[in-house]
């Protein structure tokens, strides 16, 4: 194979026998884009005899009928921006689906077409894909971050359905880069950069390493114009001297080939200019140091050949130690399959080598494209999954399991990151969130405050519950509110560890608060009653204290205080026993300095209702209605510090009260909340036995019944038996919604002729 003159397209192919180019604009004669167009059609037909051309030609009529009179900034009509796009589409070999998508896929955005008129004249699969293109073109890439454009990356993978999608956006890209040098420098900037960050890798995960270091120099040049001018003069610089000498080594390797009977094609190239700079970043030398500027490229038919070959080259030229590589035993990531050695040829020229088959190169060139160009089965990258990402296999097996590699493209589904979901911020940062994940999720990952003092959200727009399960693309704002805290209610739903993590501290933390300051008012309270100083209970006592009960701090032993976990009083005896003079009896005896004090001492515990009672603003400090009385709304009542169980509610009617009362330290003040809460529109609700004495009569129940459901009340339950002297006893299970409610049912029974006696049960 002859060598041909490496062109110097600053930012071309400039392998000496690379294969065709990608089409350029206009280099037909008579009405070129017409031509243009004719050809791709051609194109389309060589690599796909069978397919129809029909909904191509149909997107190119529609395309000049809606983009008649556009001009792009060059000064060109704009069709052969969509022209363009499908050309390269088809040097992928790509199928008619997708090169009509390309014709398309600025229609919707850019003329008054819309996606169901696309879909009308060329189908879903069609307009899916346009769709898909236009989802992407509306992301604005707020942030320059590598791991943010990584998550980019990632994003526009798991967003578009459609592979395809993907492949028209990079040959988009790829003609606008192409065509940079028409916009406003800042403008130039901005998308090279978009460029470097987000398309060439994407490119290069695909394995399209064509497309990426094409992509890669035409940025190169815009981000970065005063090292992108030295690379390529010190490249221009040497190549004189290079183009020589590696004339000589191509035909010196070329004639070896032949003797030992190894079919291959060498080419040689100057390396691409991003990727010596690249390489001069890593190394730290200049550019005249850069000793593989040059490389030879070996492309045989089989692997055996390969190796045959590595055999021959390091026998002619003495390797570079540490330099020989061999992605053909273990692939990278994206596939590419290679031999790669660095030798040292005369003069002290060295050169990279690379080693591979006609199928690898072509993976190596094209990656996913490349995919669905060879039957099933034979491909050379069925080999070695091991070290393989697993959606790149994944795609391999999609691909064995197809035999028509039109049906393994349609049915391409690019789930590659099924775990995560990529939302947005308004301002077009990238939040990932996991599989499932809601508002919350996303609030706790923007930040901790934003979380703890979230609202509510808005997706895309509109007000969601913030249980509401995001998906790919959502824009989310969240709605806060100073002094809003969480609530424990979120952790059903909050899917992200770090979430839950955040909310389960903040609870964790503001329950103790609270016990701490409880604990500090009891032993307080404790030591007025026994007139005890309070400046013997010092912290630093405490803290020796806190020892002793295995405790670590001071505060750790009056969060134990309030959670009733240790007696205030036994902490005075210990801290001040000459001062404890009184008995516990003697002081229950003194004057009761106790619900008072108490209701000042401590901060009142508000009652929202429910069966399990809450606090206001605080569901774990535990305070329940105590069983043997079970009071309800209205009744007087007071708290009980239990041991471990947090705070029993009682009626003051109970008598359990009574008996505990000798224990007064453990009295805590509490009281119903101002207003009912309110559940599923209807307050809070507690069932209420009640026990009616009545004559044995025939409708009794009946009116029962009637006066009892005449104020809107349920019954839960009845039951009746006999009493003695010819009485009915029956007992009823209402809701009661307060003690006033109550009243009104019992007086309504009392009133009922017949009815002896009524009674409410204290235990439900
Ligand atoms: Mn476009």
């Amino acid at each position: 194979m002859a060598t041909q003159q490496p062109n110097s397209a600053a930012a071309g192919d400039v392998s000496s026998a690379a294969p065709a180019a990608i089409p350029r604009t206009g280099s037909l004669p008579g009405d070129p884009i017409s031509q243009r167009f004719e050809h791709l059609i051609e194109q389309v037909h060589e690599h796909r005899p069978t397919e129809n051309p029909a909904p191509i030609r149909k997107a190119w009529d529609f395309c000049v009928r809606f983009h008649e009179g556009q001009r792009r900034a060059s000064g060109e009509p704009y069709i052969i921006h969509p022209l363009e796009v499908a050309e390269v589409l088809a040097e992928m070999k790509l199928d008619a689906t997708a090169i009509a998508a390309g014709l398309l896929h600025d229609a919707v955005e850019d003329t008054p077409v819309t996606t169901d008129e696309i879909a009308t004249e060329f189908g879903e699969q069609v307009a899916h894909i346009v769709e898909g293109v236009t989802k992407i073109d509306k992301i604005q890439f707020a942030n320059r971050e590598d791991r943010q454009a990584e998550n980019v990356r990632k994003m526009l993978l798991a967003m578009v359905s459609d592979v395809r999608v993907v492949l028209i956006k990079l040959a988009d890209r790829l003609h606008n880069m192409r065509t940079l040098e028409h916009l406003k420098p800042e403008r130039r900037e901005a998308i090279a950069r978009e460029t470097l960050d987000i398309y060439a890798p994407l490119a290069h995960r695909l394995g399209m390493g064509k497309v990426r270091g094409e992509l890669e120099d035409l940025a190169f040049r815009y981000t970065d114009p005063v090292s992108y001018q030295q690379v390529a003069e010190a490249v221009e610089a040497r190549r004189q001297d290079g183009q020589q000498f590696m004339a000589q080594v191509e035909e010196t390797i070329r004639e070896q080939l032949r003797e030992n009977n190894i079919e291959a094609r060498v080419e040689w190239r100057i390396k691409r200019l991003y990727s010596i700079w690249q390489k001069l970043l890593k190394s730290q030398v200049g550019v005249d140091q850069v000793f593989d500027l040059l490389a030879i490229r070996i492309i045989t038919q089989t692997k055996t050949d390969c190796y045959a070959a590595l055999g021959l080259i390091h026998m002619l030229w003495r390797p570079v130690p540490g330099r020989v590589k061999d992605f053909i035993a273990i692939p990278r990531a994206n596939l590419y399959q290679s031999l790669h050695t660095t030798v040292m040829g005369e003069n002290g020229h060295q050169f990279e080598v690379q080693i591979r088959t006609e199928e690898m190169h072509k993976i190596a060139e094209e990656g996913i494209a490349a995919h669905w160009k060879y039957k099933a089965g034979e491909s050379v990258i069925s080999a070695r999954d091991e070290q393989r990402l697993a959606w790149v296999r994944q795609l391999v097996d999609w691909q064995r399991e197809m035999t028509d590699p039109n049906e393994f493209l349609s049915s391409l589904k690019m789930d590659l990151y099924p775990e995560e979901v990529y939302t947005f911020t308004p301002r077009g940062k990238v939040v990932i969130v996991p599989a499932d994940g809601t508002p919350v999720d996303f609030a706790y990952t923007v930040h901790t405050e934003v979380g703890h003092t979230c609202v509510g959200a808005k997706v895309n727009g509109r007000m969601v519950p913030l249980r509401t399960k995001l998906r790919n693309g959502d824009i989310v704002e969240i709605i806060t509110q100073n002094g809003h805290t969480p609530s424990r209610d979120w952790l059903t739903f909050a899917k992200s560890p770090r979430a839950r993590n955040k909310i389960k501290h903040w609870l964790n933390e503001n329950q103790r608060l609270r016990a701490i300051e409880v604990g500090r008012k009891l032993l307080e309270r404790e030591a007025r009653k026994f007139k005890v100083p309070m400046n013997r209970i010092e912290d630093t006592d405490l803290a020796r204290l806190a020892g002793d009960y295995g405790l670590a701090t001071a505060t750790d032993l009056l969060a134990g205080v309030g959670f009733g976990k240790q007696s205030a009083r036994q902490i005075l005896n210990r801290l001040a026993p000459e001062l404890m003079l009184t008995t516990p009896e003697e002081a229950e005896a003194a004057p009761e300095t106790g619900a008072a004090a108490m209701s000042e001492a401590v901060r009142r515990l508000h009652l929202t209702g429910s069966d399990s009672l809450q606090v206001e603003g605080q569901n774990d400090l535990l305070v329940y209605r105590a069983r043997c009385c079970n009071p309800i709304r209205g009744e007087e009542i007071v708290g009980y510090v239990t041991r471990g169980k947090g705070v029993a509610v009682h009626a003051r009617s109970c008598p359990n009260v009574q008996n505990l009362l000798y224990e007064s330290d453990r009295r805590i003040a509490v009281e119903w909340a101002p207003t009912a809460s309110e559940v599923a529109g209807r307050a809070q609700r507690y069932p209420v036995r009640i026990t009616v004495h009545c004559d044995d009569r025939s409708g009794m129940l009946k009116e029962m019944t009637a006066i009892i459901s005449s104020d809107d009340t349920n019954i839960r339950a009845v039951e009746t038996r006999d009493g003695a002297n010819g009485e009915a006893i029956v007992e009823f299970v209402v809701e009661a919604e307060d003690v006033r409610h109550l009243n009104r049912m019992v007086t309504g029974l009392r009133r009922l002729p017949g009815v002896r006696e009524v009674q409410r049960a204290q235990k439900v």
